[in-house]
């Protein structure tokens, strides 16, 4: 059974409709990457799923629940973790004091987050305004990671990362990966998003047009869905 499951979902910011029929399924322990051009309607996707934008309609269940009738601090409750587009951590908090605001019990705590990027675990007192971008977008994913979720969602996972940087977060995503967590990662790298991916998912304007392994996507299909 999938773990999450998204059908014709549509969804609007106020009398604007932005989503048109958008499909998609995760099942435990795969990670799916969802594609699109910029607009398409990825991040309105994930605001949708975890609740933090209620206008929509369609199908949206998650391990069983009705996600489409919760308020979003109940989609986290069910454990949907979001690392957010443009990584929202709280500039005056500590690393330490980022990571326990949303501490749940579970595998995931301070060490075991610390162990995936050491980095942070260098800058424990400081508070997020001070780490770099690549710092502040690692400690996104950690902090997604301590509420334990079922299903993590990384939306931009390393957008405006420098090189070695974006290297060192998709080296941790893997390791997610292997250690059986569900992902749904949103990303222009696509390159990498293809070696990773169980399974892609495009959107234009709005609507699922294709899914698939990567290995199906041809680069006709790459250039015409995603300007590649
Ligand atoms: P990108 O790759 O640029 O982040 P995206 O695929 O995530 O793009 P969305 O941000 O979901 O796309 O945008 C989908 C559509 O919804 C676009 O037409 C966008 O202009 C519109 N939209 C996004 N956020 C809002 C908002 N807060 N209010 C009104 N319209 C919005």
């Amino acid at each position: 059974m999938s773990l999450l499951q998204v059908r014709n979902l549509e969804a609007f910011y106020g009398a604007s409709q932005a989503l048109f029929g958008v499909d998609l399924e995760i099942a435990e322990g795969e990670l799916v990457a969802l594609m699109g051009r910029n607009g398409m309607g990825k991040t309105t996707t994930v605001r949708a799923i975890t609740r933090m934008l209620r206008t929509s309609r369609g199908e949206i269940r998650f391990d069983g629940h009705d996600l489409s009738v919760l308020p979003s601090f109940r989609a986290a409750r069910l454990g949907i973790g979001l690392a957010p587009e443009g990584r929202r951590c709280f500039a005056g908090l500590t690393v330490h004091e980022n990571l326990m605001a949303s501490a749940r019990p579970g595998e995931w705590t301070i060490a075991a987050v610390t162990g995936l990027f050491p980095r942070l675990g260098e800058r424990m007192e400081q508070t997020a305004a001070t780490l770099s971008g690549g710092e502040q977008q690692m400690l996104a994913i950690a902090r997604a990671l301590m509420t334990n979720p079922r299903l993590l969602i990384l939306d931009e996972a390393t957008e405006g990362l420098a090189p070695v940087v974006r290297q060192e977060i998709w080296a941790a995503i893997a390791r997610l990966k292997q250690g059986g967590q569900s992902i749904l990662v949103i990303d222009k790298a696509f390159s990498e998003l293809r070696a990773m991916a169980d399974r892609c998912v495009i959107l234009t304007r709005g609507r699922t047009v294709w899914t698939g392994a990567p290995g199906q996507l041809t680069s006709e299909t790459e250039t015409r869905l995603l300007g590649v």
